[in-house]
């Protein structure tokens, strides 16, 4: 069992780990950079260490540094939280090199899920259903041409290496593919150093549905059901709603079973998410995650449960807590992501927060690490917190949320709040009547 376990992260999430941590009775420590010295989670940790100037690559994903920082601190185990060093299987070798533990999937997982199409080659063979296109990577201009003139238009390159909404293109005819591949390449290169893209079939009207998966690493795996993720803005995601509006009872165990069995089959270890785009009563994987999501708590809140808690009793060694049979799902959840962004453009808005306050009551969650006086630093993500609201049905989770965001109160910067005022209004919304482009679509209308 572990005593001590190092969150290498900062914000919301950090605090959320060290939360489960206290619970468990683990002792916790932060790792901050010199801008986050003031910050929540290094106030809430139960030791901090000082990792490096504010640059994220010299500071949070500053590998030697937060493993000198075990050392020091004598924490056995590391969380990577999302985002950061949290999907780097470099990361994960360089921890068990040291005789620590990585609190999150194998290296060799990582690695396999980091390139999407390893990852749609190993799930096609796992039996999971994926979008039609190119086997493999798109060699040449003139591959990707012939391709799109066999599928059909309207395509999507994408970069293997891709994400955050980094390195994708739609191509609508031939005439656009040339600026859409060498757009892709040039991003896959310029972000992640890989250039190599792939083709596939570009979905009209799908909507975004993640299925929730975890595993014991040793051949034993559940899935959570399924989330909502299509409200999106450039393929970022803005609410997220767990159970899915359009998906049957049916369709969640098939879909959930086949997620489940392929993950038992991998002996894959911890939580993960399995992307898919729903369109017409069918599922097309896209990629997966071999992380905590940042929208797992509408997922905790509909089952129950602490993801954060069965991570690390899997890291221990232990069983998960609870079986398939165990995991029913209780009412709906829906989560809006707070960011310091300025309407309409979302320019990021950091500065200092002249009053903050948080709602409450019941079936109101929110995962902030924001407080009075706090200075949101420029460098870093500009999501500020989430508000999760649990409801019995969608109707009480919908008035929930209104209710709740008209009791949050984060002043001296611009936040996406309004947003959620206005989109609570919108009869589709209300309806749970959306797909992927519907977000984008209602932003041109109502802001521009
Ligand atoms: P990232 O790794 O950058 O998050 P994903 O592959 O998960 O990229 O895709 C992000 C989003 O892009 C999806 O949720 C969806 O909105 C859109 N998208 C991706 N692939 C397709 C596709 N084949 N057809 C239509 N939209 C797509």
């Amino acid at each position: 069992m572990f005593d001590k376990i190092l969150i290498a992260n900062r914000g919301e999430i950090a605090l959320r780990v060290i939360r489960a941590c206290r619970e468990m009775g683990i002792a916790s420590v932060a790792v901050h950079s010199t801008a986050d010295a003031d910050a929540m989670h290094v106030r809430m940790a139960d030791e901090s260490i000082c990792i490096g100037p504010p640059p994220s690559p010299k500071s949070y994903l500053s590998i030697p540094s937060i493993i000198a920082a075990c050392e020091v601190t004598g924490a056995q185990a590391i969380h990577p939280g999302y985002g950061f060093l949290s999907e780097n299987a470099g990361f994960v070798q360089v921890i068990e090199d040291h005789g620590l533990t990585f609190i999150g999937p194998t290296a060799e997982h990582i690695r396999i899920m980091g390139d999407k199409i390893t990852a749609k080659e190993t799930m096609l063979k796992l039996g999971v259903p994926c979008v039609p296109g190119s086997e493999g990577g798109v060699p040449d201009l003139a591959t990707a041409k012939k391709l799109g003139a066999e599928m059909g238009y309207p395509v999507i390159i994408k970069a293997t290496a891709g994400g955050g909404g980094k390195g994708m293109k739609v191509a609508n005819s031939e005439a656009e593919m040339e600026k859409a591949f060498m757009t892709a390449r040039a991003e896959g290169k310029s972000n992640f150093g890989n250039d190599e893209v792939y083709i596939e079939k570009y979905l009209q009207k799908p909507r975004h549905i993640e299925i929730q998966v975890f595993g014991d690493g040793k051949g034993q795996a559940v899935h959570l059901a399924e989330r909502d993720c299509s409200l999106q803005r450039r393929h970022q995601k803005v609410f997220e709603e767990a159970p899915g509006p359009s998906i049957s009872p049916e369709e969640r165990a098939r879909i959930g079973k086949i997620c489940a069995d392929a993950m038992a089959n991998i002996n894959y270890i911890g939580a993960g998410t399995i992307e898919f785009l729903y369109e017409d009563g069918e599922f097309f994987f896209i990629e997966m995650n071999t992380r905590l999501q940042v929208e797992h708590p509408v997922t905790e809140a509909i089952f129950g449960v602490d993801l954060v808690r069965e991570q690390i009793r899997v890291a221990e060694g232990l069983p998960m807590s609870f079986t398939q049979d165990d995991l029913t799902i209780n009412g709906h959840a829906i989560e809006v992501r707070i960011n310091a962004e300025k309407l309409p453009n979302f320019s990021p808005c950091p500065g200092r927060i002249t009053q903050y306050h948080a709602p409450g009551g019941l079936g109101v969650r929110m995962d902030s690490a924001l407080y009075d006086g706090y200075s949101i630093p420029p460098y870093y993500d500009s999501l500020i917190g989430k508000l999760i609201v649990h409801g019995r049905d969608r109707n009480e989770a919908l008035a929930r949320l209104h209710r709740a965001l008209g009791e949050l109160i984060v002043d001296g910067i611009e936040t996406t709040i309004p947003l959620f005022h206005n989109l609570l209004q919108e009869p589709d919304i209300q309806a749970g009547n959306y797909n992927i482009h519907w977000l984008e679509k209602w932003l041109a209308r109502t802001y521009e």
